[in-house]
């Protein structure tokens, strides 16, 4: 239908009106948008290849709607806002659904779901609404009409009023009775609405062995389920493992051909228990009925995590009122129902174009690519850069520069490359090369048999240096206050800090000289680094930045020796016997002892005054002993300072407070302590411990 010269064309007059910048008259920005939209449709329904994301897909319509709009007079009979219809491929017969399917109306946040709610209120003419909200299955929709019990059609949607016939197909797949016991509830006829979709695992074993027999991998479930569902071949279809869930009912009548919705049968709800009972895969289990917005809002907040583990895709969710007499009340316009809204969750993927890769030198001499491509925003945040991990990510993924690659980040989850979408490709794409010598030292990189990644093998290699100066200052190592990345980098420039041990032997004198620096920051940072030789012990294990061994491990390494100089004597099979560490760790652990410069290092740590021994009060809590308790000291401490007293309670998961209080469990009591205690002896439900109490506390 368009030629691949059109499809350029078209490819970028999209980009052109996704980037905001032109300048367009309203018109002639109408007649692109319908344009591009038509192509972006034929892609989507007939090709099952779309090479846009749904997200900007959504934007293109909107704008266009939105032009339409402030101008109708731009409101052309071929517009694709003035149809629900799709192209069809023509191999099936066409079939007129029942009663028209119609789509959603979407919602993206609180304030369109209270609209929503008081435009139903308001409609209804009722205070006391109940929502049935549902997860938003991301299949193809079909359509099922049973008469007599028996499965006599199965449509595609198709344009909404008329679908294609998909009957043998349907029957095909295992998930779809062929008959059903619906006049046990007093049902004749009735047409049932649903979703075929392919689980997210099942896709991913399905593209693996089409991958292995060479054959070209599906993009997505989706497209995929739609796709399969239009195959000539029956069996073809069933073999993709397809399943239908059906989650409404959009006509049941008696014998007599009475409508039996809102009458015998009350609600949404109950709709969903009878297709349940008469063996129909539906949300059953997942749906919840819920009573108010603030409740929905929880329900959504709740899968829009659940969805990233979920194992079937979802877009969003759908909001119903659940009684059918008030559904009714509702009415639809023509386009939706007024009765049901679909919510949107934040995109989680986005395009962006990949404008160059850099190498990066980690500590331990891992270099890392790290793609950095045009800015884009995505769930909360902006991202320019993302790591490609290793070179054979690059090669596996076919990734070039200036690609247009999918950027996925759910949740917390750190942002991740999915792959480029090819048919952007338009000839300016070039090959990654990955380095053959460190971009920071230029020593030759190796890369050992076993491994992904090449690394710098040089122990003086400044990149490592920096990282390494970086990481045991870092809050979860040394946790030196007022010795940020910055200025790490700027002494490391300076050459007031040549290495690790360096940070201990600062040229204070010439840094309060310094543009930005004065006594009183010169005095803080100094307090900084000397608090920091008071460290327990698993910190400074995690501070020496040893290949994996992070917070846990040294934490469980802590435990079983005296001082770190045990450490070196320790065999590899003296090491699997502590808890928590594998053989991986422990033939890392020999690896960094059998380095003399990492002896040396902390020799010449110990000779500045850094802790290196397992004290008693490091003993560290593994499973928060004090979480949910709340302490406060008092008077002179003799064991420990108040700075290492207030880290100990944190460390095991305490929580400091400041007065004494109803709300204080413990309070810790030095020499002279005065008002504190006395007033804390008035409150019945506060323990007062000594500092040996609280430590054994602390031990269990
Ligand atoms: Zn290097």
């Amino acid at each position: 239908m368009f030629s691949t010269e059109q499809q350029l064309a078209l490819n970028k007059l999209t980009e052109k009106l996704l980037d905001g910048q032109e300048t367009m008259p309203a018109p002639e920005r109408a007649d692109a948008l319908r344009r591009v939209i038509n192509y972006h449709d034929w892609r989507y329904y007939v090709l099952s290849e779309p090479v846009l994301l749904d997200v900007n897909y959504d934007k293109l319509f909107s704008d266009l709607k939105q032009l339409e709009k402030e101008d109708p007079e731009l409101i052309k009979a071929d517009s694709p806002t003035q149809r629900v219809a799709r192209a069809l491929t023509e191999d099936f017969t066409q079939v007129a659904h029942l009663v028209a399917m119609l789509s959603l109306e979407n919602s993206y946040n609180a304030d369109d779901l209270n609209d929503f709610d008081t435009r139903i209120r308001n409609l209804t003419n009722s205070t006391e609404i109940s929502y049935c909200v549902e997860p938003k299955f991301d299949g193809a929709s079909i359509a099922l009409v049973y008469e007599n019990d028996m499965l006599v059609r199965a449509a595609t949607r198709g344009d909404g009023a008329v679908g294609e016939d998909i009957t043998n197909n349907a029957k095909a797949l295992a998930s779809i009775p062929l008959s059903a016991n619906f006049s046990a509830h007093g049902i004749h006829r009735i047409e049932i609405r649903g979703e075929v979709i392919i689980q997210r695992d099942v896709f991913e074993r399905m593209n693996a062995e089409r991958k292995t027999r060479g054959e070209k991998e599906f993009q997505n479930p989706r497209n995929t389920a739609s796709g399969s569902l239009r195959l000539k071949d029956p069996n073809e279809a069933a073999a993709r493992k397809l399943e239908a869930i059906l989650y409404h009912v959009s006509l049941a009548e008696d014998k007599d051909g009475k409508n039996l919705l809102a009458g015998k049968l009350e609600s949404h709800y109950h709709t969903i228990e009878i297709l349940h009972q008469c063996g129909f895969k539906t949300p059953m289990h997942e749906l919840k009925v819920c009573q108010s917005v603030e409740e929905i809002q929880e329900f959504l907040a709740l899968w829009d995590n659940k969805r990233n583990t979920y194992k079937i895709d979802t877009d969003g969710m759908v909001v119903k009122v659940n009684s059918l007499a008030m559904q009714q009340r509702c009415g639809a316009t023509s386009h939706h129902p007024r009765w049901a809204i679909a919510y949107k969750f934040a995109a989680k993927q986005a395009q962006s174009k990949l404008l160059d890769v850099e190498f990066q030198v980690g500590r331990t001499g891992a270099v890392t690519p790290v793609a950095k491509i045009q800015p884009v925003p995505l769930a909360g945040v902006t991202i320019a850069s993302i790591s490609l991990h290793n070179e054979a990510f690059i090669t596996d993924k076919d990734i070039h520069i200036n690609d247009t690659v999918i950027v996925e980040r759910a949740g917390e989850v750190i942002p991740y490359i999915i792959g480029v979408v090819a048919d952007l490709r338009n000839g300016t794409e070039r090959k990654i090369d990955f380095p053959k010598v460190c971009p920071s030292c230029h020593e030759q990189l190796i890369k050992p048999e076993e491994e992904a990644v090449w690394r710098c093998d040089n122990a003086d290699c400044p990149a490592q240096t920096e990282e390494r100066v970086i990481h045991y200052v870092s809050k979860d190592a040394m946790d030196i206050d007022g010795l940020g990345r910055a200025i790490v980098i700027d002494f490391l420039q300076r050459g007031y800090l040549k290495n690790v041990e360096g940070i201990y032997s600062l040229p204070y004198e010439e840094i309060v000289l310094l543009e930005g620096w004065g006594k009183k920051s010169v005095e803080k940072l100094q307090k900084g680094i000397e608090e920091s030789k008071g460290r327990p012990l698993w910190r400074l294990l995690n501070a020496l930045g040893i290949r994996h061994v992070g917070v846990t491990t040294s934490k469980d390494i802590a435990g079983h020796i005296k001082t770190i100089f045990d450490l070196p004597g320790l065999s590899p099979e003296d090491l699997v016997n502590i808890e928590g560490i594998g053989p991986k760790v422990a033939k890392s652990i020999g690896t960094f002892f059998s380095n003399e410069g990492n002896i040396h290092l902390l020799e010449a740590l110990r000779d500045f005054g850094v802790n290196t021994e397992n004290r008693p009060e490091d003993a560290v809590a593994k499973n928060n002993k004090l979480e949910g308790k709340t302490f406060l000291f008092t008077g002179s401490l003799q064991q420990f300072g108040r700075d290492r007293a207030k880290q100990l309670v944190e460390e095991n998961g305490g929580k400091l407070l400041s007065s004494v209080s109803a709300n204080l469990n413990y309070l810790i009591v030095g020499e002279d302590a005065g008002s504190k205690l006395k007033k804390a002896k008035e409150i019945p439900s506060i323990t007062v411990l000594t500092e040996d109490e609280f430590l054994a506390l602390i031990a269990g």
